[in-house]
């Protein structure tokens, strides 16, 4: 899908970038390391999305 990035500094548009269930990898490490922000990253993990593969801002 298409996408106008929100961000006014990037103005991209195109193809947007899908996201979601790869991150995960990154909260099992967390975890193993006991890392506590790996809390606070199981809440936004779960989320699927879009996001602009230029600058990274969520599109949805
Ligand atoms: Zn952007």
């Amino acid at each position: 899908m298409n996408i106008i990035c929100p961000n006014p500094n990037c103005g991209y548009q195109g193809p947007g970038k899908e996201v979601g269930g790869s991150n995960c990898l990154l909260l099992v490490i967390l975890f193993a390391l006991g890392i506590l922000p790996g809390i606070l990253y199981l809440l936004w993990c779960p989320k699927k999305g879009v996001i602009c593969p230029k600058c990274g801002a969520r599109i949805n």
